[in-house]
């Protein structure tokens, strides 16, 4: 039986969220070589087999850049392609799009970076996690239907 999750508001979201975005700076900024080309191949997930992990902070940062595009639910797909990605081939939240999707490059984008490279960086994103009231990763499309219905 499925068991809706709590959608309400946690306090400390605010920092929560500027936590995360440090984050995602802070991997913008090591001095490891990667160049997303945005081919949009990782974002096929039905080719790749891969969906995307979020953490409760990943997922709320997502959600409300996907609100600020003028969206209120996530778009529905039905080629098992990310809901996220426009039929032009544009992300929708590409500035806040999650973790993963910045580090598990394709092979044209320089491959994805070694786990011991940003473990620091997913210790954060679990910290925001717990302090979110979180059960840790979850996949894409469920993680952000519930951090929408809480906005
Ligand atoms: S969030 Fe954006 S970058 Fe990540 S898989 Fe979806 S469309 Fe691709």
């Amino acid at each position: 039986m499925n068991i809706p999750r709590k959608t309400k508001r946690p306090p400390g979201r605010e920092e929560a969220l500027t936590e995360v975005r440090a984050i995602y700076r802070e991997l913008e900024n090591r001095p490891v070589e990667r160049a997303c080309l945005r081919r949009t191949e990782c974002c096929q997930f039905k080719l790749t087999g891969r969906t995307p992990q979020l953490t409760r902070g990943e997922a709320a940062l997502a959600a409300r850049a996907l609100r600020a595009s003028g969206r209120k639910t996530l778009p529905e797909r039905d080629d098992g392609a990310c809901p996220l990605l426009r039929a032009d081939g544009v992300c929708l939240i590409y500035q806040d799009r999650p973790f993963g999707c910045r580090t598990h490059f394709c092979a044209a984008a320089g491959g994805p970076y070694a786990r011991a490279e940003v473990l620091d960086l997913i210790r954060r994103l679990e910290a925001v996690d717990a302090r979110l009231g979180g059960d840790g990763p979850r996949a894409l499309p469920a993680a952000m239907r519930d951090e929408l219905r809480g906005l």
